[in-house]
């Protein structure tokens, strides 16, 4: 029987049908009992404010714990400080700590509007404030940051946020297994100690995959491409094909001792939960 734990990733909902759903999913997803839930910010234009509320419902209908996703871009030293005052209070003890998306209007790294420029500067002023209360996570880049000039820069980069005293880092999702190696490899050179956790997508839709993917910088190999593509109006077919490849690329990073999986669920129950029951994780 595997013993990897895992957590699961949602996003605010947008309306209150939405809400409403959410509730569900996350009543069902609890139930197998997740190390903890993890809330994304910014999504279709939700704000901080829908992160919070969203982690609140999580920890009063479940009783497990949440993590809000932060960012520093376009914010202020006070914001960030109100922010991380507020998750305190209402009993949040792990944050996922981020830089965020670059505005449209910013021409590079450093023009980014905002006191912090990167995530390393927000976990130095996580610890600074708040000591070790919080536990923090940031984000890997195992196939390379979309905007970093080089992958030895990124991983200079993402080195450095470690090294500011974040416990763990949570990769982007990926399909391509030995991206992932290659990452380990380099974060045992480095004498990167902490744990990496790869963050994993379940494919329940073609165009979305394409769309995400694009975005983030994450390769789909040719072979998954044309495979999804060929059940692109059969929708069932699709996901039980996702579903397939997903359950032999988690067994793989299983087999490799992962400490842990994080799932970005979409907000959606019944693709994670298909995927934590074939691989015999509950
Ligand atoms: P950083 O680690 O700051 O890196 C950003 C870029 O700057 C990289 O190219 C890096 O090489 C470079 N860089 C880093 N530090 C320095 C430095 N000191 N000097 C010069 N260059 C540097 N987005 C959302 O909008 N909402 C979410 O909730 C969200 N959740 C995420 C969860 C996970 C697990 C991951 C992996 C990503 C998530 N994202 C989310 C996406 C993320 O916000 C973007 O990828 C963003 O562009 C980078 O954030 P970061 O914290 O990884 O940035």
């Amino acid at each position: 029987m595997a013993t990897t734990p895992y957590s699961f990733e949602l996003f605010p909902p947008k309306t209150e049908e939405g809400a409403e759903k959410l509730k569900l999913v996350v009543k069902r997803l609890a139930e197998r009992k997740p190390e903890y839930f993890s809330v994304t910010f910014g999504a279709g234009g939700s704000t901080q404010e829908g992160t919070f509320e969203t982690v609140q419902m999580v920890m009063q209908e479940t009783g497990c714990e949440a993590a809000p996703h932060l960012s520093c871009i376009s914010s202020t030293r006070e914001r960030i400080r109100d922010q991380l005052a507020r998750y305190r209070e209402a009993g949040v003890k792990r944050i996922v700590a981020l830089r965020g998306d670059l505005p449209a209007t910013a021409t590079s790294h450093s023009s980014a509007p905002g006191e912090l420029h990167y995530a390393n500067e927000l976990v130095e002023f996580i610890r600074d404030e708040h000591g070790d209360h919080f536990e923090l996570e940031v984000g890997a880049y195992p196939e390379m940051h979309p905007q970093a000039p080089d992958i030895d820069t990124d991983f200079a980069n993402f080195k450095r946020k470690m090294d500011a005293g974040a416990d763990a880092a949570i990769t982007q999702y990926f399909f391509n297994i030995d991206a992932f190696d290659h990452f380990m490899e380099h974060c045992t050179a480095a004498g990167i100690k902490q744990p990496i956790i790869p963050g994993i997508m379940p494919i329940v839709n073609f165009e979305q995959i394409v769309r995400f993917s694009k975005a983030c910088g994450a390769d789909v190999p040719r072979w998954l491409h044309y495979g999804m593509e060929r059940y692109k109006d059969d929708n069932d077919s699709l996901r039980d094909f996702g579903h397939d490849v997903i359950t032999r690329l988690c067994s793989k990073l299983i087999e490799r001792g992962v400490p842990s999986i994080h799932f970005y669920t979409l907000n959606q129950s019944k693709p994670t939960l298909r995927l934590v029951d074939s691989l015999g994780l509950s």
